[in-house]
């Protein structure tokens, strides 16, 4: 391909980008393909000459499409969002034309000049201390892993990278029985153990339980193990609950232990000078990881990481061989150090289109209009008396069952609520997922795309309260 039969084709992507963003909405939500059938529908080995586009665009839309569940859909209700939005996508075509790999400060000052001025715009828009310093990571699973690896690090003093697994013996990791995966994720691949990770239990609201996490600390001291790193949920995957971090940072204090705050998804809430109160006592923890490609129309990936001690994350990971030497070390930030990867893609450039391109009012609107649509949907959970909420909600997911009187049992309403979820889906015309709450089967209703509206959610309930008809009869 050359310059000029690019250009042609980008004209011509473009449109094809443009009109389904204007019309996503109208496609079937979740991809109804089975198990293999796109892999069969490709060549079994790659062509020996080149192709024209129009010919792959062509597959592209018989093969691919079909397999694509689109998660940009107004009508997609499903986990959390991975959102993108008019300007992410723009900065998103800039970077893939730069094409730039930002490791170090040299290979392009101005991604690492950029990423920090955006990490510190994001501090001032949440309310995350102004003394921390940001970096941003491609997942939050890599983040906390970041923050697990520098408490290990700084508790052993740099032991645990110099020595390996006998530097590690004792440590012990808490979180509680909420918490996402990612954090059980990190302590193995840090080499703790699966073991060594205590999950206390959570109160009436999902919420870590406070004297439980105490109890499990004293404990663990007077056994002998080495208590060194917490990490609380603002926000949990199952229903967003906000464990206290106030409380829990006064207790990481007491014992000098690292805290690591996950708030994946509910970090954008941040924004709301209504929803600081989630991060009283943030000054007194340790790291605090966000996505704004979740909630905050960024494109994926876009995990932004803060950490207090930036020597204990870089100590952690700098390694410097002879190729990556600068005369610019200590003067500029090298992100190579701040985590796991070497090569990074540009993706503060993203960040800067998306805040610029809305303002802070204009995320600000949005995010309270998510919350009111919730509080909408809620409302009408509460009306319609064959149905329950399963948790409170504190943000814009409402955690529901269907619960028709005279079915009690715990297995009979598993299965009606599984049959449930399993018909809306199949519609095409919603995605919505479960999780399991006290072990009860629980519709998770996420109103958080970016381009959501009333009448997509108003729409969803009523599919909801026509298919709850028909299975309960
Ligand atoms: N933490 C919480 C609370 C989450 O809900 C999720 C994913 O949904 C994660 C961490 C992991 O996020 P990521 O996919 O960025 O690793």
């Amino acid at each position: 391909m050359d310059n000029k039969s690019f250009r042609e084709q980008a004209h011509l992507l473009v449109d094809w980008m443009a009109d389904y963003m204007g019309e996503v909405e109208n496609f079937t939500v979740k991809s109804k393909v089975q198990p293999g059938a796109i892999y069969q529908s490709l060549p079994e080995l790659a062509p020996s000459e080149g192709e024209e586009m129009s010919a792959i665009m062509q597959d592209f839309n018989n093969i691919i499409m079909p397999g694509i569940t689109h998660w940009q859909s107004p009508n997609f209700f499903a986990y959390f969002p991975a959102n993108s939005s008019y300007p992410s996508v723009l900065a998103e075509m800039l970077t893939a034309t730069l094409g730039t790999q930002c490791m170090i400060w040299e290979t392009s000052p101005a991604a690492a000049e950029l990423e920090e001025r955006m990490m510190n715009w994001l501090k001032a828009m949440t309310g995350i201390p102004a003394g921390w310093h940001g970096v941003i990571q491609d997942t939050a699973s890599a983040a906390t892993l970041a923050s697990i690896l520098s408490a290990r690090e700084r508790f052993t003093d740099y032991a645990g990278n110099q020595d390996g697994p006998a530097a590690l013996t004792g440590l012990r990791v808490y979180c509680s029985s909420e918490t996402h995966s990612s954090i059980e994720k990190a302590v193995k691949i840090a080499g703790l153990g699966r073991a060594n990770l205590v999950k206390v239990g959570v109160d009436e609201h999902f919420r870590m339980d406070l004297p439980a996490l105490r109890r499990a600390i004293e404990c663990d001291l007077v056994a002998g193990h080495k208590p060194f790193c917490i990490v609380a949920s603002l926000g949990t995957t199952g229903c967003t609950a906000i464990d206290p971090i106030a409380a829990i940072a006064e207790l990481a204090c007491q014992y000098n232990i690292w805290l690591h705050v996950d708030a994946a998804y509910a970090g954008t809430a941040l924004v709301l000078p209504e929803y600081r109160y989630m991060i009283e006592g943030i000054e007194l923890a340790d790291s605090f990881v966000f996505n704004p490609h979740k909630w905050m129309f960024t494109n994926f990936d876009c995990s932004a990481y803060f950490v207090k001690d930036k020597e204990a994350l870089i100590h952690t990971f700098e390694i410097l061989p002879e190729y990556l030497k600068t005369g610019t070390r200590g003067q500029v930030n090298d992100y190579r150090d701040w985590g796991v990867p070497l090569g990074r893609r540009f993706r503060a450039l993203k960040l800067w289109f998306v805040i610029r391109s809305f303002g802070i009012e204009g995320i600000r609107k949005k995010v309270r209009e998510h919350i009111r649509l919730a509080d909408w949907f809620r409302n009408e959970i509460i009306a319609d008396d064959r149905f329950e909420l399963m948790a409170q909600v504190t943000l814009n997911l409402v955690c529901f069952r269907l619960h028709p009187k005279g079915i009690d049992d715990i297995k009979d309403l598993n299965r009606l609520n599984e049959l449930l979820l399993s018909k809306l889906n199949a519609t095409g015309k919603v995605y919505l997922t479960h999780t399991k709450l006290n072990n009860a089967y629980t519709l998770r209703m996420v109103i958080a795309q970016t381009y959501v509206q009333e009448r997509h959610v108003i729409a969803a309930w009523e599919l909801i309260r026509t298919m709850a008809e028909d299975i309960s009869g």
